[in-house]
């Protein structure tokens, strides 16, 4: 049986750099390293491929600044 998972697309990492404060949290708590500072210290998203949809940056973020999406 295949993993649906699998079946999905890549993530689409949004982030809304006018609501993003800098904090880094989001950064810190990637295990997968998808995301990096700018040089405002602003989240990037710099290897999306990389993201398992683990929903830790989005539900940590106190902004609300960061969402994952899923492209079908
Ligand atoms: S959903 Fe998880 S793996 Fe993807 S960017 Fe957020 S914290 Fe990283
Ligand atoms: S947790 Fe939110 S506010 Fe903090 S760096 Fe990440 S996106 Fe920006």
């Amino acid at each position: 049986m295949s993993n649906t998972l699998l079946q999905l697309g890549p993530s689409e990492i949004k982030i809304k750099k006018h609501w993003c404060k800098a904090c880094g949290i989001c950064i810190a708590l990637c295990p997968k390293d998808v995301l990096e500072a700018d040089d405002k210290g602003k989240a990037v998203a710099v290897a999306p491929e990389k993201c398992t949809r683990c929903g830790m940056c989005e539900m940590h973020c106190p902004d609300f600044a960061i969402s994952v999406e899923v492209e079908r």
